[in-house]
């Protein structure tokens, strides 16, 4: 069984980025919710917690030591972009190396073919869910919440599916999943 741990950036009080009438806390659900749905209904061999189902803020460490208790086998954070730039980037913590540099090779992949974002690269952060995590971890940015392009395409739910789908591809590749068998009617 493949422990997922999700977690949608930012909620409840803290919004996160803001811009073009977005906020990012309620995208980061929204994706995490989808790729929640998608793995569970399609896939077996995957058990999935969420650092928040809602609009609620718990802290940073409540998060990552939430991840640690439930021993997850990966931990995954999803986030929104500012800055004014453009496109897709994604973290691990600097010189975490492997099995990390791989998850991240490959997720990053599936979520750049899916939807077509710009591709601003891997990249390395010292970041706290990345830092105080027990287990691999990998953080995305999913396009700039102040680019007008990159927000009209966050306002667009087939878009935000197919940032969904690129995760939970991703995932699906790394954890080896397979596709739910239909049970033998017939008995
Ligand atoms: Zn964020």
């Amino acid at each position: 069984m493949f422990k997922l741990f999700l977690d949608p950036g930012h909620g409840g009080k803290d919004s996160g980025a803001t811009g073009n009438g977005l906020m990012e806390k309620n995208i980061t659900l929204k994706i995490c919710q989808l790729i929640r749905d998608r793995l569970q209904n399609e896939y077996e061999g995957i058990d999935i917690l969420m650092s928040r189902t809602g609009d609620s803020y718990p802290t940073l460490p409540s998060r990552t030591e939430k991840a640690n208790a439930w021993g997850a086998d990966f931990y995954l954070s999803v986030h929104v972009n500012s800055g004014g730039a453009t496109g897709f980037e994604s973290f691990i913590y600097p010189g975490v190396g492997q099995p990390t540099t791989s998850y991240q090779n490959t997720i990053h992949q599936e979520i750049v073919k899916a939807t077509g974002f710009y591709d601003r690269g891997k990249k390395q952060g010292d970041f706290h869910v990345l830092r105080e995590s027990r287990m691999p971890a990998l953080l995305t940015e999913n396009g700039f919440i102040d680019n007008i392009e990159d927000a009209a395409k966050l306002k667009d739910p087939n878009f935000i599916e197919k940032i969904a789908k690129g995760h939970a591809q991703g995932i699906v590749k790394i954890a080896n999943l397979k596709p739910i068998t239909p049970k033998d009617s017939a008995g």
